[in-house]
């Protein structure tokens, strides 16, 4: 097992990230957790998968164990989920002292993490994510909410876990066009911060590719690593945080004007290689480090470009993103491979050309 840990100056928590849920009782015992009433939060997938054996873990530790699943998939993360969470905690008698479990995806893990920040003011919960994507990247950093009227992630808070439990093997259970989708998230991570962990990819594609145990394990703490020191420095997104849009300006409108048919990870894939367009376009990255990406990405299955949608309407709905303040977009720019910032100066033209290398 690997321990990697969190500290906002607020608060300090541990990320472990094991192959298994052994060590689950201990790291609930270590957060001075147990002899309460916890209450599992998990999808219709993840729950007949994985919920059994937590359960049988931690029977006999806690005062009470409830269960509840949603009906699996992002068109539940809404505040009509989160009112039905409030009334089965309430008929569970979940109080100030109980605990909340993110067990499963992103969507688990956003909408646990905004029922704890707001029951009774706000309880404690922890994340057991079993998507790359949340193993790599939503479930480190505290940002939770949900979807409202069609904008993803409007009403939410900053809500740190008390510990965040990783456990690999529950990969092997999730489609590949999610494993894909979360691979694109890590390689992101290793553009924004980290040469050699990039280098990882480039060097290991097949064993990550097959999931091969071990070579995940290195994505997961490399990924983790990374995130956690970032989000550690700044986290509530006020400077360096920022440099994780890497990819996201291009990659949320994209993943708007597909009517959310393509994956989030998908969307930074296209969105990251735009990004390296527009870094190339200011003298930084050079164009064999654009088909590098390109490859790595196609080598994963991930889409490296996207047909039938006009241009003009992805510059547009730019301007929609969260990140879009008075009209200026934010790009997150490398000056180097490793190595980002945020540029506030981009230019219409700029990012049409951008725009254009991913466009069929
Ligand atoms: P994400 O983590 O990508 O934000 P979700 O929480 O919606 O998104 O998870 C993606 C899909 O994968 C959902 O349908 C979810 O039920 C399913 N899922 C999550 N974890 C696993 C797993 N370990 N095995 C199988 N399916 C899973
Ligand atoms: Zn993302």
């Amino acid at each position: 097992m690997k321990i990697l840990s969190v500290d906002t100056g607020i608060k300090k928590y541990p990320i472990y990230i094991d192959s298994s849920y052994g060590s689950l009782l201990s790291a609930f015992e270590e957060a001075g957790l147990t002899g309460r009433s916890v209450c599992i939060i998990t999808d219709t997938n993840v729950e007949p998968i994985y919920a059994d054996e937590i359960t049988a873990l931690l029977e006999g530790h806690f005062t009470r164990i409830s269960r509840y699943a949603f009906k699996a998939g992002e068109n539940s993360k809404n505040l009509s989920t989160i009112s039905d969470f409030y009334k089965f905690f309430i008929d569970n008698h979940l109080d100030r002292k109980s605990v909340l479990i993110a067990l499963g995806g992103g969507v688990a893990g956003d909408m646990c993490g905004f029922a704890a920040a707001t029951y009774m003011r706000g309880i404690s919960f922890v994340q057991l994510p079993t998507t790359l994507l949340a193993q790599v990247d939503s479930s480190v950093g505290g940002k939770t909410g949900v979807d409202f009227l069609g904008n993803k992630n409007m009403v939410g808070a900053f809500y740190q876990p008390d510990f965040v439990y990783i456990n690999t093997s529950t990969l092997n259970t999730l489609p590949y066009r999610e494993v894909a989708a979360g691979l694109a998230e890590a390689v992101k991570h290793g553009y924004i911060r980290d040469k050699s962990y990039l280098d990882f990819f480039l060097e290991n594609r097949e064993k990550i590719k097959a999931l091969d145990s071990g070579a995940l394990a290195e994505v997961v703490y490399g990924s983790c690593r990374i995130k956690s020191d970032v989000v550690s420095r700044d986290e509530k997104e006020t400077g360096l945080r920022e440099i994780l849009n890497f990819g996201h300006t291009f990659g949320h409108s994209i993943e708007t004007l597909s009517d959310f048919k393509m994956l989030h990870g998908e969307c930074v894939a296209v969105g990251m290689l735009a990004a390296l367009c527009f870094s190339h376009s200011r003298g930084t990255v050079s164009s064999e480090d654009i088909q590098r990406c390109r490859e790595l990405l196609e080598y994963f299955e991930l889409p490296v470009g996207i047909h039938d949608f006009d241009i003009s309407a992805i510059y547009a709905q730019m301007f929609n993103d969260k990140k879009t303040k008075n009209g200026v977009i934010s790009i997150v720019v490398l000056r180097s491979i490793g190595d980002a910032y945020s540029d506030k100066t981009a230019g219409e033209a700029e990012i049409k050309a951008a725009l254009e290398y991913i466009c069929k």
